[in-house]
């Protein structure tokens, strides 16, 4: 594998997204937001009325079609689905759906080789610099104290702050304990506490961190 990659792994709220996009966007590289792939699968699932815990009911609806992302639009054959990939429906089931192994290969393989269609990419995911590229040029692992993750997300959706609280507290459960890729650093991660720190801030640590190629 020889495209360079920068993995930006972390919970919802550490401020992996807005992080990762702004890094790309100062080094001239893509950003690949790997969430949203998973979300395009739920979507999938939802829409058919297949139950997210069946993981070879969600392999076979996914199976065949068209996933794509470019400048921060997640398409679904050939449909934008960057809104409704966002929707509560979707946050609420997305965590069930990505603990199924056969749906994680898949996503995976699709990732690979859009990162391999590019010189370099920021990807941002759970899971990033542990399995999907284990040799990725910079590892980074953002955290940030619970409270003030639910209070960014909130934030962005106008949502209340004490239920978003609950909603991540779930995902991260989900995530982290899953047997299959779950969320956690690499051995050779770069950890970013960024409770209190501005956006600016942590691109500036991540900056340093990150060696000429
Ligand atoms: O990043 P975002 O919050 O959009 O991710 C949504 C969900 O997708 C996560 O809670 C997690 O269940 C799943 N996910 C994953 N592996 C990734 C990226 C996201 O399992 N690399």
């Amino acid at each position: 594998m020889n495209a360079l990659v920068v993995a930006v792994d972390g919970p919802g709220g550490s401020g992996k997204s807005t992080v990762s996009r702004l890094l790309a966007e100062r080094i001239g590289w893509a950003h690949l937001d790997t969430g949203a792939f998973y979300r395009a699968a739920t979507l999938i699932a939802l829409e058919e009325g297949i139950d997210p815990h069946d993981g070879l009911g969600v392999l076979e609806a996914i199976s065949g079609r068209r996933f794509g992302q470019a400048d921060g639009v997640m398409m679904l054959d050939g449909r934008d689905v960057s809104t409704e990939i966002r929707s509560e429906a979707v946050t609420g089931a997305v965590s069930e759906v990505s603990a199924h192994p056969a749906v994680r290969q898949a996503m995976v393989a699709l990732q690979r080789a859009w990162v391999q269609d590019r010189a370099g990419t920021v990807a941002e995911g759970r899971d990033i610099g542990t399995v999907v590229f284990p040799d990725a040029h910079l590892k980074v692992f953002l955290t940030a104290d619970p409270v003030e993750r639910a209070r960014r997300r909130a934030g962005e959706t106008g949502a209340d702050s004490v239920l978003v609280g609950e909603a991540l507290a779930r995902r991260d459960q989900i995530d982290s304990t899953r047997p299959t890729s779950p969320l956690r650093p690499a051995d050779d991660a770069v950890i970013i506490d960024t409770t209190g720190m501005s956006i600016e801030a942590v691109v500036a640590e991540i900056l340093d961190h990150l060696t000429p190629v």
